[in-house]
């Protein structure tokens, strides 16, 4: 018997469990971030030891747990239902950031601004906020939604551009993320907030005025890169995560960890980061789902 704390549920069990299979689309029913798409949190554990939650787009673990490979950094998932919800893997392919915003461009045409039924905003009002914004980038989005009587994922599509692209001014992503005007100390201090001391992105980006994308961004050295791998935090296992979960482990290590977990008192958790890859890499390994020639 293995004697372990309560035992996470696989990934795989949590996901589908979310998710509501109709005759066309699979729709996630997890919770929904910007644009509609489906979001789910999954478990990486930090460099000391502890365990945080990353959000993840429902559509990328969806493609990953059906054909065991991530998402490439970089390479965007497409819908060709135009269901942002739905996750089933034939309906999503992947594409580069020009594919992304034709079917944007596409869906935009098909479906204009205000003319769209559910639309609060309305096309002087995305002209309005924009100018407003660029005025004071200070501006918190929950700020400017909730003058317009807007949701605040509303403000950030029109804000950017990814909605209402047929109206001019959009601000551009780049000029969004250094707008905000943070300090290098700012930004060491979201890593030790984060990393260490465990303080959700939300948490961070309201106490710093900013959005919690910024925060994600800047957790992931998408954005500050350089003060990132100065902090020395490239190696954190925020990003190892994304890098390594279906990295090669040697056919030892295959070996080693079947005995592991047949031998007990370990979890796939431990393992997964033991060897610094997934928790469901580490279940393949174990199920034999992977690495079936190793005996
Ligand atoms: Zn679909």
């Amino acid at each position: 018997m293995r004697k372990t704390g309560p035992k996470p549920r696989p990934l795989a069990e949590r996901f589908w469990s979310k998710v509501e299979k109709t005759e066309q689309c699979w729709i996630w029913r997890g919770s929904l971030g910007n644009g509609g798409y489906g979001v789910i949190s999954i478990s990486v554990i930090l460099p000391n030891g502890r365990r945080a939650s990353c959000p993840m787009r429902a559509t990328h673990v969806a493609l990953e747990l059906t054909h065991g490979r991530s998402v490439p950094p970089g390479v965007f998932v497409l819908h060709s239902c135009d269901t942002p919800a739905c996750i089933r893997p034939d309906h999503l392919r992947l594409g580069t950031a020009q594919d992304n915003a034709d079917d944007m461009r596409v869906r935009n045409r098909m479906a204009r601004g205000s003319q769209r039924g559910h639309a609060k905003l309305t096309e002087p009002m995305v002209s309005a906020m924009r100018a407003e914004y660029l005025a004071d980038t200070t501006m918190s989005y929950e700020r400017i939604a909730a003058k317009y009587g807007a949701t605040r994922a509303a403000v950030a599509g029109a804000l950017t551009g990814a909605t209402w692209q047929h109206v001019p001014g959009a601000i551009e992503p780049h000029a969004l993320k250094r707008t905000r005007r943070l300090t290098e100390d700012q930004v060491r201090s979201i890593y030790r907030r984060h990393l260490d001391a465990r303080e959700s992105m939300s948490a961070i980006a309201t106490s710093l005025g900013v959005t919690r994308t910024t925060v994600f961004n800047i957790l992931h050295g998408y954005v500050w890169k350089d003060v990132f791998s100065a902090c020395g935090y490239a190696d954190s296992l925020v990003v190892r995560r994304r890098r390594t979960r279906w990295s090669r482990v040697t056919s030892d290590d295959v070996k080693a960890i079947r005995a592991a977990y047949a031998h007990g008192g370990i979890t796939m958790w431990k393992l997964a980061s033991q060897y610094g890859v997934s928790e469901s890499a580490i279940q393949h390994i174990i199920r034999r789902q992977s690495w079936n020639d190793v005996v």
